[in-house]
């Protein structure tokens, strides 16, 4: 007889299922015609399997900015990590495929490294900010949250309702994909660190402007390298193209490894696209499966029949 489970983790194992059949992942059980299977809302946690990749082409807009690449000599000092155990000493090798170097002067070129720098100093230097015109409009600044040595940091665009109204960065809807993107990967919440491009909310969710985008991103620059992290996920258009100091449109680099001051960078879809896209999750799947490789961190093989369809 099937087992009755609380509702509360019900309630967590629906939304999981729904997250894998948005992409296209309907097999979940070893022996799924068996008699005496668990119904749909009632399965093991370790009976889940990594998701598929479909292909799809969506598109999202270019901001117009000067093409460059960003480059200082790497400075990472391996520090101890508290990844799962899954988590390998050995990544395969990458091969980059960086940015045309732009003409123009990088946004990003005066700032150097800040010596012993931390996350604690970085947000003390922020204080309570009144640097652009978004501190008259937020309700708080939402700095980042997670590991602070953190071999993964995603990058996002700004924060929304949620995340002014509790200064954390993805915590609304788009954050709750987040996490079942990054619990996908095997990993929690706090394994790694998010943060965005800019600190307060752009009213009416707009896209940040160049002005704010240039007095918060050197905190964002500040916020990478005291982290120090193997891999940055930039989640769309917004902090690619500003991470990268590029116009080109986030399609044209998704999904393929870049260098950002000598750490490998992926630009993938940001899950509120994600949210009015669901087709788009596969393409985010693969890019995050390669950050997963480099990582160390298990990639599931499987059900690659599935691939190729659309939900
Ligand atoms: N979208 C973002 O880009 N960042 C957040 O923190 C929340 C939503």
């Amino acid at each position: 007889m099937a087992e009755r489970i609380p509702e509360t983790l019900h309630k967590k194992l629906s939304e999981r299922l729904h997250f894998y059949e948005d992409l296209g992942v309907g097999l979940f059980y070893k022996d799924r015609g068996a008699p005496h299977a668990l119904s749909i809302a009632t399965p093991a946690a370790e009976s889940f399997e990594a998701p598929i990749s479909r292909a799809i082409s969506p598109e999202e807009v270019a901001l117009p900015k000067s093409i460059r690449k960003p480059e200082l000599p790497p400075a990472i000092q391996p520090a101890p990590r508290t990844l799962p155990a899954q988590v390998a000493q050995t990544a395969p090798r990458v091969a980059y495929q960086p940015l045309p170097v732009p003409a123009a002067p990088s946004l990003f070129e005066a700032f150097g490294k800040v010596p012993d720098d931390t996350l604690l100093k970085i947000r003390t230097d922020l204080g309570e900010c009144t640097r652009c015109k978004l501190h008259t409009t937020r309700n708080k600044i939402v700095f980042g949250d997670g590991h602070p040595k953190a071999e993964l940091v995603f990058v996002g665009e700004g924060p929304g309702h949620d995340e002014d109204m509790q200064g954390l960065p993805f915590v609304g809807r788009a954050g709750k994909l987040l996490t079942q993107m990054i619990e996908a990967m095997g990993l929690e919440r706090k394994d790694v660190y998010i943060c965005n491009v800019v600190k307060c909310r752009p009213p009416e969710n707009r896209a940040p402007e160049k002005d704010e985008v240039e007095q918060c991103s050197p905190f964002l620059l500040r916020q990478i390298d005291a982290i120090a992290p193997k891999v940055i996920v930039c989640l769309g258009s917004t902090a690619a193209q500003t991470v990268l100091e590029t116009n080109r449109g986030i399609s044209q680099f998704r999904g393929q490894w870049l260098e950002f001051r000598g750490r490998k960078l992926m630009a993938t879809y940001h899950p509120a696209y994600l949210l009015r896209n669901p087709s788009a999750k596969s393409e985010v799947w693969k890019d995050l499966q390669k950050v997963m490789a480099v990582l160390g961190l298990e990639v599931k093989k499987g059900k690659s029949a599935e691939a190729g369809k659309s939900s």
